[in-house]
């Protein structure tokens, strides 16, 4: 095939929260650059892959290609990270990529890979084949400051971090309190640790680095990333702020029935949306808190739920089980569904977060805080409840509640595993109408129309994916004349 514009190769990880934005970026180099994009899935659940490829405006936008599940149950321990099965699972799909790459070359060699955060070691395909090589953090500048710095960091310091529990300075960004520090940070033993140390240092290797912040979010963190007088700046890439990249609703008819028709019977910015992200689960004790909570709040609520797990708080997948008496999940309070039958509405496992957090009645988000979520509450101008459980979310927390001013957090979470009903009620009251939470609810609007102007046509985001686009433009031009002698 003859083409006049580049292609560009995405290898998406598995998990929503990598394979959304990866999406979102494919459209946006389709949409805004008429680029060829072809976005290589790593699956462990095609029926979520399908369904969020039912998302795209028109099928035909994107060639996706699944590459083959891989079978990592006999490689890595059972108890392992869930950041150390994506990992493994992304070296074994190494070979199956190369060939898929082969595959698409005798369509229209792609000028570029871009790979997320953890698809790294797929960069070494790339420069076999000659491509420019990018890496796309799903996620903020500052948590891509602690990843790079990491590495380059000497054994005092680490053991300052990890055993005196002090902060991890890092040149010209926010220090990373030791509470928000990134699990695989901390034991050295563990495989997790080794492979997060290997990501950042191949991450600054490739040509450039995208992520899914502007500049206004994190102007401090981004210069400091771009200062060249610093001599432990943390990455000497080329960094390119494109966010925020989240899921546009999909608008479609809407079913009485449904969530969606639900929230149409409802007042502005009177419902709170309760979700912990692709995979995030709460204890069993945190629940009936929880439920109690919004209870008492009297507010109304939209809560996605899903069975709590005692000792993993990013295990979710499991079948729901309804056994209460009123068709209660069981691990609710008994006749939770009938008390708040006028109020509330429990959603088993999934919802259509992007539709959702876009409808007017929603007026606040309790959030674990996944950057993707947070990026869809900000674009929608939603203010949150930060409840972070694993990964940066935590560091995101911080950044939402003490940076930015758009959500509350707990005060209990650092003293007590359990956030209890009273403090919920007072955190949802905070968020929805008590007056405290005023500059809550004015910030996030104001964020909400940065965020717009970042994306707009003379933004900074706009901006910065034209740079990207252009180096691929320009070796794109470079393989043609030498294709051509
Ligand atoms: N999501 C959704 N419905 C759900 C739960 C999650 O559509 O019930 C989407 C959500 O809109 C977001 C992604 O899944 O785009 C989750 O990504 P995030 O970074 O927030 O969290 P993760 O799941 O990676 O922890």
């Amino acid at each position: 095939m003859k083409s006049t514009k580049p292609h560009v190769a995405l290898l998406a990880s598995p998990g929503m929260g990598h394979l959304i934005p990866v999406l979102e970026l494919g459209k946006r180099l389709v949409l805004q650059h008429e680029f060829h994009v072809t976005i290589f899935v790593v699956a462990t659940d095609t029926a979520t892959v399908e369904s969020q490829l039912r998302n795209l405006p028109n099928p035909k936008l994107l060639n996706v290609v699944s590459l083959p599940p891989v079978d990592v149950s006999g490689l890595v321990d059972p108890d392992a990270s869930i950041v150390t099965k994506i990992i493994v699972m992304m070296r074994e799909t190494l070979p199956a990529l190369r060939s898929a790459i082969i595959s698409i070359t005798r369509q229209l060699r792609p000028t570029a890979l871009v790979v997320d955060l953890f698809g790294s070691e797929a960069m070494a395909i790339a420069d076999e084949f000659e491509m420019l090589k990018y890496v796309f953090i799903a996620s903020n500048a500052w948590f891509l400051s602690a990843t790079a710095y990491f590495p380059t960091i000497n054994k005092r310091l680490e053991e300052e971090h990890i055993n005196e529990k002090k902060p991890l300075m890092i040149p010209g960004c926010k220090p990373v309190r030791f509470e928000d520090t990134l699990e695989a940070f901390l034991d050295p033993k563990d495989q997790v640790y080794v492979e997060y140390l290997r990501l950042g240092v191949e991450i600054p290797t490739a040509d450039g680095i995208l992520i899914n912040t502007w500049e206004d979010l994190e102007p401090t963190t981004l210069a400091a990333m771009r200062d060249a007088t610093s001599l432990g700046r943390v990455t000497k890439v080329s960094v390119y702020p494109i966010g925020p990249l989240v899921r546009q609703a999909r608008p479609s008819p809407v079913q009485e029935d449904s969530v969606m028709g639900w929230l149409e019977k409802q007042p502005s910015e009177s419902v709170m949306y309760v979700s912990f992200g692709s995979g995030g689960t709460l204890s069993s004790n945190q629940m009936i808190e929880l439920a109690w909570g919004l209870e008492l709040s009297q507010h109304r609520f939209v809560w996605v739920v899903r069975p709590p797990m005692d000792d993993d708080a990013s295990g979710a997948f499991f079948k729901v089980d309804n056994n209460g008496s009123d068709g209660t999940p069981n691990y609710l309070p008994d006749g939770f569904l009938t008390r708040n039958s006028d109020k509330g509405l429990v959603v088993p496992m999934w919802a259509p977060q992007a539709e959702i957090l876009s409808h007017p009645s929603i007026g606040g988000f309790l959030s674990h805080c996944g950057w993707n979520s947070t990026m869809e509450s900000v674009v929608n101008g939603v203010p949150m409840i930060a409840w972070p459980l694993y990964a940066e979310q935590k560091m995101n927390a911080t950044m939402l509640t003490e940076e930015l001013g758009v959500a509350v957090r707990s005060k209990e979470f650092s003293m007590t595993p359990i956030v209890e009903r009273e403090e919920i009620e007072r955190m949802v009251r905070k968020i929805m109408v008590d007056k405290e939470g005023d500059g809550i609810r004015s910030r996030v609007k104001e964020l909400k129309y940065n965020a717009h102007k970042a994306l707009s046509i003379v933004g900074s985001s706009y901006n910065s994916l034209s740079k990207v686009a252009k180096n691929c433009e320009a070796s794109f031009q470079s393989q043609l004349s030498k294709a051509r002698g």
